[in-house]
């Protein structure tokens, strides 16, 4: 089987359907496990919420998505993302909306069972674990500590994070950068974090937990504008990144007609 890692789409139906499409040419695509912020910042919301929906995507909530429906204060944006959730808030229609609204904070999923549970709470549920034990992945947007709002960046967070975590691997997004972090005793840090680059492959371990991050299909922030992903060979057990290029200039155009803040504008065209 072969599962497509998708992760802070942002409202970018171009980068979006660029990254479907390459991951979809190598061979059919037995599934969809997204990791949050499918809207704000981008100018198609609804569209890329649609195209999701439509393939079954398991997917959990990121702060963008909490924040557009009107459930997350904005007061903790910058201007800018501010100014884009409102907008989003405006052009969601009341499905996109209750769908959103309804995505988990963190779920649990394996290919073969695609998502087993979901919790809604904003500390990761302890009663779950049962549920957990079945499944390989975890996904949550941020850190299983804080899974809205905590960007995986430094050792500490992944290190809170790794203990949290009740399956072999999981999938987290928010930081839009491609990721590795392998847990373990031998690490200065008791993990060690690595840069993805496009192509690379990281084979599932046996004997430790890791995390894994695709970077941002619709936002890039490692100075490379092309979409990011990854996907899931369960053959090959193996999660392999990729990057796409996709018309920039289309969603940026569309998003000058909405009136979206130029410095989200000119972002994408630099990848951070
Ligand atoms: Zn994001």
């Amino acid at each position: 089987m072969r599962i497509a890692i998708v992760s802070d789409v942002h409202a970018n139906l171009a980068a979006l359907e660029a990254v479907l499409r390459h991951a979809e040419a190598a061979g059919p695509i037995d599934g969809i496990w997204c990791l949050g912020d499918t809207v704000g910042y981008g100018p198609q919301p609804s569209e890329c919420v649609a195209r999701l929906r439509e393939a079954g995507a398991t997917a959990v909530a990121g702060n963008h998505d909490r924040a557009a429906t009107g459930q997350m204060d904005v007061e903790d944006f910058n201007a800018d993302a501010a100014t884009a959730a409102l907008w989003t808030h405006d052009h969601l229609a009341e499905d996109d909306t209750a769908y959103l609204d309804g995505l988990p904070e963190v779920a649990y999923a394996s290919p073969e069972t695609g998502l087993n549970a979901g919790a809604r709470g904003r500390q990761h549920d302890p009663s779950l674990k049962a549920v957990a034990s079945g499944a390989e992945f975890t996904l949550v947007h941020g850190t299983l500590r804080w899974p809205l709002w905590e960007y995986l960046y430094s050792y500490e967070a992944a290190r809170a994070h790794l203990e949290r975590q009740e399956t072999p691997f999981s999938l987290v997004g928010h930081t839009h950068v491609p990721t590795l972090v392998a847990e373990g005793a031998e690490y200065e840090h008791g993990c060690e974090m690595y840069y993805l680059e496009d192509g690379q492959s990281v084979p599932l371990p046996d004997d430790r937990k890791i995390v894994l991050n695709p970077g941002g299909v619709g936002q890039p922030r490692d100075g490379d504008p092309r979409a990011a992903y990854a996907h899931y060979d369960t053959d090959a057990r193996a999660v392999t990144l990729h990057r796409v290029g996709y018309d920039i200039t289309a969603t940026q155009v569309l998003m000058e007609a909405a009136g979206l803040p130029r410095r989200l504008i000119d972002r994408l065209s630099v990848g951070r």
